[in-house]
């Protein structure tokens, strides 16, 4: 005979709905025209030389604003985008965003980089190169002034494919920086096989420094990084302290809250001004 399963009630549990894939759902519904109706904007966080104290680049964050439930994070409807497949056409305009604010920037910060995140989905579009290109092109912002984020997870599907993606990018001149470093499982492979320029250190790294433990696995990241000859870019900075630290443990450049949150294009002018009168 067939096998039956016990129904659930008989178990004496009784099957809720999930809310959260209600929510994803429902999120995943608005999305489709939240583009169109001018929901999504792009802020940028300044990024800066430790040594220096100049202004080194700045990471493009995208934001949705839904009528209904405000601002709803990235963390959380990226990957509603990624499984949809409108992180293809979102990604394209918030490169083109990204690349026109870095044009404008070009006049005061002439050596800045404009900083963008990309998903695997969109590396693993045969398109893509040719389409950061050209956005690039259009926009008037040379390659070398162009960074591209990529996240290790993003990768996994097929690191020989990922690997002539990148190449092709970066025979164009565009920057390539490995994100979220030290925190997924292959971050060590990712380094060893993918061309990249810059290394992102994951917040975790940056906050965790309380212990001499946790300050050597950090310095000893910074180290790795710098041996590479690659650019080390520490995010999440909150506090002095950890500034200081980092720039004893020799790392190039600091992101985060405490030198300055993520900008709305319209704080751009403000942040310029402060800058040019304190260089
Ligand atoms: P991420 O690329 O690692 O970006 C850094 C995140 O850390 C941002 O969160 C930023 O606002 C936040 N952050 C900056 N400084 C600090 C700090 O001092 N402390 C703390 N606790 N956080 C800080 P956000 O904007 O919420 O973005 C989350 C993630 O969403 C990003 O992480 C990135 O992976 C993804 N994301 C954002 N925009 C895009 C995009 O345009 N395309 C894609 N594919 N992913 C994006
Ligand atoms: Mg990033
Ligand atoms: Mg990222
Ligand atoms: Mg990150």
């Amino acid at each position: 005979g067939s096998l039956r399963l016990p129904h659930p009630e008989h178990l004496g549990v009784t099957v809720q709905p999930d809310p959260e894939a209600a929510r994803r759902a429902e999120l995943t519904e608005h999305l489709r025209d939240a583009l169109k109706l001018g929901q999504f904007s792009v802020h940028y966080q300044p990024q800066f030389d430790i040594r220096s104290g100049r202004v080194r680049g700045f990471e493009a964050l995208l934001r949705w604003r839904h009528p209904e439930h405000g601002f709803i994070s990235p963390a959380e409807f990226i990957p509603l985008t990624e499984a949809s497949g409108l992180i293809v056409p979102l990604g394209m305009w918030v490169l083109r965003q990204a690349c026109e604010t870095g044009t404008s920037l070009l006049g005061v910060f002439p050596d800045a980089v404009m900083s963008v995140n990309v998903s695997a989905v969109q590396i693993n579009d045969p398109d893509f190169p040719e389409c950061v290109k050209e956005i690039a092109r259009s926009a008037g912002l040379p390659p070398h002034r162009l960074e591209l984020e990529v996240t290790e997870t993003a990768l996994i599907a097929s690191l020989e494919y990922a690997q002539r993606q990148l190449m092709r990018l970066s025979q164009a001149g565009i920057i390539l920086a490995l994100d979220d470093f030290g925190v997924g499982y292959s971050s060590l492979n990712y380094l060893k096989k993918l061309p990249f320029h810059v290394v992102k250190i994951d917040k975790s790294f940056t906050n965790d420094l309380t212990t001499p433990k946790e300050a050597k696995v950090t310095e000893a990241i910074i180290q790795l990084v710098k041996h590479l000859d690659y650019r080390v870019v520490a995010e999440g900075v909150e506090t002095f302290d950890q500034l200081n630290r980092l720039k004893e443990m020799d790392c190039d450049v600091a992101q985060g809250f405490l030198l300055s949150r993520p900008l709305a294009p319209e704080q751009l002018p403000a942040f310029i001004a402060k800058h040019l009168v304190h260089p």
